[in-house]
């Protein structure tokens, strides 16, 4: 990783400040600082401590080689997977509509893995724990409340009425990026009108270090296995009948949680409670304005089909990141609007087509019509049988 001297620092104050101290922006300042850039990171909710006796946070995430890369990059890495991360080697997709299947194996990409299951609080917790000795200055509670530009600087406001002055805004807020709304930059996309109910289950038959993810005509049903041995439960369903199966007892939800899998693992034999999240895709119409960035969920909100989320927040960290050093090294203003623009290109160009790539898969599973649940199938069945295909979208998952 290339880094910025710190005898070629310029100036008093701060280059960069981070806002929104989740997965996301937790890894840029992280990454920011490491990289030799005076950064501060600013939270308003102080994150969750992650503590090895309590149970597996109901929110995790599939964390692709790209991101373990970026995490090990800062040194990270081996603690989360120590503490309680769940290798997947293959991963089996199956249509409820006409039965065909697609496998992915790791051992076919000539991989020893195709990524891990991790709790979102543990990777946060993580990155938190090292934020003080790479020199972050983390200000938790707080919040931003506005910010003013000035030609060479952002002051920004913050709710307890202090200041701070940056050469850099970052902004790492989360899907409803209040700095996003402030810098005037729309979003386009859709609400899917779905919510994924999640939850922890034991099942009768072990999980075999396979994500499993079944398309139902009402959503897909994903099934991820954790390092203790149960599944976490990703189930995206209407609105309606998702708050149907929240309220259902524990027996009943295992039933037809267990006709939902297709029996796949076996009886579903216990469950955590459950959580609901509203699914949406949103797209910023611009990642950058002056003086400003954008970066994960901020910038761009996926269906969790494809598990990709946080995923294509990290890469955006990665490419800010290195963005930043080359133009540090060119003696250039980090924060010209040239230099964001370059990232922001790349970025969102990037993003867009996972985006919408994810939403165009939403929309062919989502065929009811039986020529089109038949052709579905057709294609998929195509697709499994296609090594160079399939090894280009399984490379892609990865973020080579
Ligand atoms: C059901 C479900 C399953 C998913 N599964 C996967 C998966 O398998 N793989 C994957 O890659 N992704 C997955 N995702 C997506 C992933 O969870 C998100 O992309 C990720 O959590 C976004 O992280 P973030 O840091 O960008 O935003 P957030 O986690 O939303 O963090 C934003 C932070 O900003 C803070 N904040 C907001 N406003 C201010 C302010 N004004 N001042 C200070 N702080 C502020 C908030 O308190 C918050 O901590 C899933 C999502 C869902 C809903």
């Amino acid at each position: 990783m290339r880094t910025v001297p710190s005898s070629l620092r310029r100036g008093p104050g701060l280059d960069v400040a981070v806002v929104g101290g989740g997965m996301v922006g937790a890894a840029a300042a992280l990454a920011l600082s490491r990289a030799g850039f005076r950064t501060a990171l600013l939270e308003a909710r102080p994150p969750l401590p992650w503590q090895a006796g309590d149970d597996v946070d109901l929110r995790v995430v599939g964390l692709a080689p790209s991101s373990i890369a970026l995490l090990r990059d800062l040194d990270v890495w081996t603690s989360i997977r120590d503490a309680r991360a769940c290798p997947y080697s293959h991963m089996h997709v199956w249509d409820a509509g006409n039965g065909a299947a697609i496998d992915f194996d790791a051992a076919d990409e000539g991989r020893d893995l195709l990524g891990y299951i991790v709790e979102n609080n543990l990777v946060q917790w993580t990155l938190w724990q090292s934020l003080e000795a790479a020199g972050v200055r983390r200000l938790c509670p707080a919040t931003v409340k506005d910010y003013e530009l000035r030609s060479d600087r952002v002051m920004l406001e913050l709710a307890d009425g202090e200041s701070l002055a940056v050469r850099l805004l970052v902004a790492a807020d989360g899907a409803g990026s209040p700095l996003r709304a402030r810098a005037g930059i729309a979003t386009r996309g859709r609400d899917y009108a779905q919510r994924a109910v999640v939850a922890h289950v034991a099942t009768e038959r072990a999980h075999a270090h396979t994500a499993w993810q079944r398309f139902l005509p009402t959503g897909p049903l994903a099934l991820l296995p954790l390092a203790d041995g149960r599944s976490s439960v990703v189930w995206s369903l209407p609105e309606a009948q998702a708050r149907r199966v929240q309220a259902l007892d524990d027996q009943a939800f295992l039933d037809e949680l267990g006709i939902a899998s297709d029996f796949r693992l076996g009886r579903i034999t216990s469950t955590t409670p459950r959580a609901a999240f509203p699914l949406k895709l949103q797209l910023a119409d611009a990642y950058q304005a002056e003086r400003f960035v954008l970066l994960g969920d901020a910038a761009h909100t996926v269906h969790p089909l494809a598990g990709q989320g946080v995923n294509l927040g990290l890469r955006d960290v990665a490419e800010l990141r290195d963005t930043l050093v080359q133009a540090h090294e060119q003696g250039r203003d980090i924060a010209a609007s040239h230099v964001l623009r370059r990232y922001a290109r790349r970025r969102r160009s990037a993003d867009t087509l996972d985006a919408y790539g994810f939403d165009a898969l939403a929309r062919i599973y989502g065929w009811q019509a039986q020529p089109l649940v038949a052709a579905r199938g057709v294609g998929v069945h195509v697709i499994d049988r296609l090594t160079p295909l399939k090894r280009r979208i399984a490379a892609h998952a990865a973020g080579s």
